[in-house]
């Protein structure tokens, strides 16, 4: 049988990498084939460390090349252009075909700008390591020039950053920023009393996902640290420079950052693929995209339910890195001709860093706060980083 798996992300790297063990203690030469538009997996817990302070590449990014090194899995570079279900191929940016038996769909999220004019051009997203770096050479700029700048109204907007998105991604970097500012400033000159960082966000909380609880504690942090929360503020349209949010007031920012949602990439749905409105696959409960025998989808481009009460599971890496581990479970199954279980999700909670000090987080259910968060945090990264490389 020949599988592919399309996005070296946490699920697709993860049904690669526990296929792989299978197939070699099995002495089994079924063929594995990872695809991706990158050379290199990236750590997506030092995204927004990588904007703000800078994380050293080797940090944020494992080469994937090292890491399939004495496996049996082949890696395709290359961008997905389209899948042929009826042909069973998937087609790449650069002309090549990839035939399968068994295809798996893990190729992640892309940012949602839900139409807002002027948000996909004037604002940056972070989503990748790329657009990680962009956003950390962005701000310099922007504190170097404010360095520079004479006018007082230029140089305070030139020191705004705009944060939209009040969710996991916008707190966790919202808070990061606020402690690289003091050394950002003194490094490049700009006058620290100039610098303000806005997170807006259209619910009443922040973290809703959480409850109220988190929303006060994010708050709390803030406030101490210099970051202007707004809630309840719909963004109506982006200009360069400029927010123009509800109740028709106006924000000017020389870095405005846009992480308000996700949604799957388009590639899913044009290849008639059954899709819900964000994009993402359908699948049921072995995560089999409904109506396609030979397809699967996982992680953040596909929608899930919880077993409990139906509702979708979060787009999260905990949940993308179990259903890799199912899936390769159940490739492996049907390779040997062993029944397979459905999958079912462990709710393990959330951590969410609040800058280098502060987080909130729910592990298994439990409401924690402070430095467990972060020592946590740490823990599950370290243990991640040793489980992609372990042989
Ligand atoms: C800034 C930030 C911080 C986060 N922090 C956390 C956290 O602390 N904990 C947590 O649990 N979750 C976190 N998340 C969520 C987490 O990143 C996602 O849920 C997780 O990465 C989903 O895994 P995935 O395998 O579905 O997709 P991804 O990990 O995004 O992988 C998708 C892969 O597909 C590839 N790809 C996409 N399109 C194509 C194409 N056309 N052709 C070829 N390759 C393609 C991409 O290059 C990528 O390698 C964070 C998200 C962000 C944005």
């Amino acid at each position: 049988m020949h599988v592919v798996i399309l996005g070296a992300g946490y699920a697709g790297l993860r049904t690669a990498l526990n296929l792989d063990r299978q197939l070699r203690e099995h002495g089994m030469d079924d063929t594995v084939t990872l695809v991706d538009q990158n050379s290199y997996h990236q750590l997506i817990q030092k995204i927004h460390v990588t904007a703000t302070s800078g994380v050293h590449s080797p940090e944020a990014i494992y080469s994937l090349g090292h890491l399939l090194v004495n496996r049996q899995i082949t890696f395709v570079q290359g961008r997905v252009r389209t899948i042929a279900p009826l042909d069973r191929e998937v087609l790449l940016d650069d002309g090549r075909s990839l035939p399968y038996d068994r295809l798996v769909i893990a190729l992640g999220s892309e940012t949602a700008y839900y139409n807002v004019p002027g948000a996909r051009e004037h604002s940056l997203p972070l989503r990748t390591y790329v657009e990680a770096t962009r956003l950390r050479d962005h701000l310099i700029a922007q504190f170097n020039a404010a360095a520079q700048e004479s006018d007082p109204k230029q140089q305070r907007i030139m020191l705004t950053t705009a944060i939209v998105g009040g969710g996991c991604t916008g707190c966790e970097l919202a808070g990061e920023l606020a402690a690289w500012v003091d050394s950002l400033s003194k490094e490049t000159g700009a006058p620290r009393s100039e610098v303000r960082i806005a997170l807006l966000d259209r619910n009443k909380l922040l973290l809703k996902q959480f409850g109220q609880w988190a929303s006060r504690e994010a708050e709390r942090v803030f406030d101490i640290h210099g970051v202007s929360v707004y809630l309840h503020t719909a963004i109506e349209s982006v200009e360069p420079q400029m927010l123009r949010v509800s109740g028709g007031r106006v924000l000017r920012a020389g870095t405005i950052v846009w992480v308000a949602g996700i949604r799957a990439p388009s590639i899913i749905a044009d290849a008639g693929l059954p899709v819900n409105g964000a994009g993402k696959a359908v699948v049921d409960s072995y995560l089999r995209v409904n109506g396609h025998d030979a397809i699967f989808a996982l992680g953040d481009c596909a929608t899930i339910a919880a077993e409990s009460d139906g509702s979708p599971l979060p787009s999260t890496a905990s949940y993308a890195l179990r259903q890799g581990e199912y899936m390769a479970e159940t490739i492996f199954a049907e390779m040997t001709g062993k029944a397979t279980r459905s999958y079912e999700p462990l709710k393990l909670g959330e951590l969410v860093s609040l800058g280098p000090d502060n987080g909130v987080g729910n592990p298994l259910g439990m409401p924690i706060l402070g430095h467990p968060v972060l020592i946590l945090k740490k823990g599950i990264e370290q243990y991640y980083r040793a489980s992609i490389t372990a042989l």
